[in-house]
């Protein structure tokens, strides 16, 4: 048995059996001495059909039930906070083992319903308009508790939304960079766009990166899912201050990555997106800017409305400024969409309810040993 895909069972604790990929629940079940084709009869249980006791999955026999039971498990977070905003958008602060608690956000759309799933407690990259970034890094989620999210929000939707309802899409836009959560990442993407557990076509799963290169390039080995990255800025000089990771990889070596990676996207491009910060980004400069970098290369840009919180010390643009930057892209051929604002009456920046961790000291540690310089105060504009 290949090493890669080892079950990784601790011995003394039942395993997280939500988070095992179609190679490593094959590799489970051997190591129980049983068929391969368990692992495919135990996804649909789990993923297809939301069952999550052992002693009801009917087609298995009742010793390996029995066995099921006192080997594996399936520990689904708590909701402790739940906000549904007028426009159907709906927030679910989970908290996860360990007491630690990450946001995910419903947005149902007419022809699509997706999820916004976390991927870190926290975040290390402390990106200046990004309350995340603000609260430092905690930990990695494993690939049980990003999965878990899918799992939860299906429930939950089908229980107190809309009964039927199911969740068509996945953005890893939530807390964390998905990224450097690379293994857990990338299992949970094959987990969800696995036939026999949630079938999502990789059009449908979308990791969203801050700018990791290497990373990129290992993603593009490793697992067939959309990419947007977070570019915000058209020089590196602007970069450098608002998502302080672009030091290390800078933007001639993101854009390459980039590059790369474009023709594994369902449409050949990668979406870019841009926060619209009043005065910091916004201005036509910027756009013929961003214009110039984008110049040549297949892309979809998403102007995303900054979404404010306490201490942020920036300001949303205004939706004129918002327009005249996607006229003037769309007038130099790039495909350009002001994204809608939503769940504006809940908080909906996410990063924004799971409180205040003051951990910038932590945090400027981990941006050290990625390389990146941080000069005091450079990280925040509070
Ligand atoms: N770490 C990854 C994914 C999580 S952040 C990344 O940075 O891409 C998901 C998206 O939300 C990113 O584009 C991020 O820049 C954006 N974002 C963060 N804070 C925001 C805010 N306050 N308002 C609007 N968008 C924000
Ligand atoms: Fe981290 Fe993304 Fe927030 Fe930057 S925008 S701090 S990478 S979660």
């Amino acid at each position: 048995m290949s090493t890669a895909f080892a079950p990784e069972i601790p011995d003394d604790r039942p395993v997280e059996i939500l988070g095992l990929g179609r190679a490593r629940l094959e590799a489970f079940f051997a190591s129980l001495g049983e068929k391969p084709f368990r692992a495919v009869q135990v996804m649909k249980w789990l993923h297809q059909r939301g069952v999550t006791d052992f002693s009801q999955m009917t087609d298995l026999s009742r010793a390996l039930r029995e066995k099921l039971a006192q080997v594996a498990c399936v520990t689904l977070p708590d909701v402790v906070v739940d906000q549904a905003s007028r426009d159907g958008t709906r927030k679910w602060v989970l908290r996860l083992e360990g007491g630690n608690s990450v946001e995910m956000v419903y947005i149902p759309e007419d022809d699509r319903a997706t999820l916004c799933v976390s991927s870190q407690v926290g975040c290390s990259l402390a990106c200046t308009f990004c309350s995340t970034g603000r609260q430092g890094f905690n930990r990695n989620m494993s690939t049980a508790e990003i999965v878990s999210q899918l799992f939860l929000a299906n429930r939950l939707v089908e229980r107190e939304v809309v009964p039927g309802r199911k969740i068509t899409n996945i953005v890893f836009m939530g807390m964390g960079e998905p990224l450097l959560n690379f293994d857990a990442v990338c299992e949970a993407a094959e987990i969800m766009m696995e036939d026999n557990a949630w079938g999502l076509s990789k059009r449908r799963v979308t990791v969203s990166t801050s700018g990791i290169v290497p990373a990129m390039d290992r993603l593009l080995e490793r697992v067939d899912v959309s990419l947007a990255v977070s570019l915000h800025a058209p020089t590196d000089s602007l970069r450098d201050e608002l998502v302080p990771i672009n030091r290390k990889y800078p933007l001639a070596e993101l854009m390459a990555a980039c590059d790369r990676y474009a023709p594994r996207c369902p449409t050949g491009a990668i979406t870019y997106e841009y926060v619209m910060l009043k005065d910091v980004n916004d201005t036509q400069a910027h756009a013929d800017a961003l214009i110039r970098l984008l110049h040549g290369r297949e892309a979809k840009v998403n102007l995303i409305p900054f979404n404010p919180f306490p201490m942020s010390g920036y300001e949303r643009s205004s939706f004129a400024r918002i327009a005249k930057f996607q006229q003037r892209l769309v007038a130099a051929g790039i495909n350009t969409i002001p994204r809608r604002t939503r769940g504006e009456d809940i908080d909906a920046a996410c990063g924004q309810l799971v409180g205040d961790v003051d951990d910038r000291a932590r945090r400027d540690e981990k941006l050290r040993k990625l390389g990146v310089v941080v000069a005091p105060g450079a990280a925040s504009t509070c």
